[in-house]
């Protein structure tokens, strides 16, 4: 009964495309299917199997060992990215390895049953996606960092010119210099938050927390002009500490009360609040305004890099700023959105892990 079972589960094994192979209670591997001679290009009739390891990347060795024996040890269905060696075309591919154990009556394990499945096309695409968003960030690095000293002499001389000359021109000649001069603040303000866009990710993962409160404060202070200047007021509520960097925390705070006044109602005095909650094991913050409101066929759009709803004559900035709170909110692995009222107001809220 068992030796027929076994025949024909190994003939069905055979007929997969996959490679499937089996173990003892022990982990010791007891069979491969015609996949993996095919693969692998040793042959059935050798006198002892083919071990796991001769055809596996040396850097996934100690990785695979430990999944393996932790699965063994565990009892619980496992798996694992690696690499192994083609023998048909001699080049390593990438594949998924899972193992599930078989249990008998009394739950204890009698085989494993494992598959690996070819994954290598996938994280080919994965590897060139990852290349070209790298070189694409440098080079909005290095364009955003060297730009800034030829901008900085167009700067310089328009502003001497100004100063030397400037009693001596007429009005269109002041005009023109006016033209330049703000067009070179507003490259400034592009580069110096391109800059910032592409640095983002410098950081490593937080080992600690940081106090939103602290965050909060530090955002504030670095916006108490603009706030004084509109005469708005800012209540925030209790906030929590997360695993966030606390630059990051600061940055989207700043980015969004920033925008709350800018975008502001001219005969309404801005009114700001600062909220968190906790849902669902994640914390849910979000800065209200009750500015000019964001028209609901553009409340995903506003978050794409460059996208501005006004011209820079009638509200001034990049367009990249909610691009950066985007950015910083997804390396967490949180979400942002907006909900608004066109008119009345706008409620940024983001998620991040509590
Ligand atoms: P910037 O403010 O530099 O234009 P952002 O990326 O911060 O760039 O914002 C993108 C656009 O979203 C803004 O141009 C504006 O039209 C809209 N927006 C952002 N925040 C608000 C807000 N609180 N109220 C209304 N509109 C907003």
């Amino acid at each position: 009964m068992l030796m027929a079972s076994e025949a024909r589960f190994r003939q069905l094994a055979d007929s997969m495309p996959h490679i499937v192979w089996t173990a003892d209670a022990e982990g010791q591997i007891d069979h491969f299917n015609d996949r993996w001679y095919e693969f692998t290009g040793h042959s059935r009739d050798s006198q002892t199997l083919p071990t796991w390891e001769s055809i596996l990347h040396p850097d996934d060795v100690s990785r695979s060992r430990e999944t393996w024996a932790e699965g063994v040890e565990s009892g619980a269905p496992h798996s694992i990215e690696y690499r192994l060696w083609d023998g048909r075309w001699h080049r390593w591919r990438w594949f998924m390895g899972r193992a599930v154990a078989i249990r008998d009556g009394a739950d204890r394990i009698v085989k494993w049953f494992g598959t690996c499945t070819d994954i290598d096309d996938r994280k080919q695409m994965e590897e060139d996606l990852l290349r070209v968003n790298q070189d694409l960030e440098q080079f909005a690095f290095s364009a955003s960092h060297d730009l800034q000293e030829p901008l900085r002499t167009v700067k310089v001389y328009s502003e001497l010119l100004a100063q030397r000359y400037g009693d001596g021109f007429d009005e269109d000649a002041r005009q023109c210099v006016q033209y330049l001069q703000s067009g070179a603040s507003r490259m400034e303000t592009l580069l110096r938050d391109l800059l910032t866009y592409t640095q983002l990710m410098k950081l490593d993962m937080p080992t600690e927390t940081a106090d939103a409160n602290e965050a909060l404060q530090a955002a504030l202070a670095n916006l108490a002009g603009a706030i004084a200047q509109s005469g708005g007021t800012i209540d925030s509520g209790p906030l929590p500490s997360v695993r966030v960097h606390g630059t990051h925390l600061q940055q989207l705070f700043q980015n969004l009360i920033g925008n709350a006044i800018k975008y502001r109602r001219p005969e309404r005095v801005p009114s700001i609040t600062v909220r968190a909650e906790r849902e669902n094991g994640q914390w849910v913050f979000a800065v209200s305004d009750n500015g000019i409101g964001i028209a609901p066929e553009y409340k995903e759009t506003v978050f794409v890099i460059f996208k501005r709803l006004h011209g820079s004559d009638q509200y001034s900035g990049s367009g990249i700023g909610l691009a950066i709170c985007q950015r910083i909110v997804e390396r967490y692995r949180g979400r942002i959105w907006v909900e608004s009222e066109p008119g009345l107001g706008s409620t940024f809220r983001w998620t991040l892990p509590a």
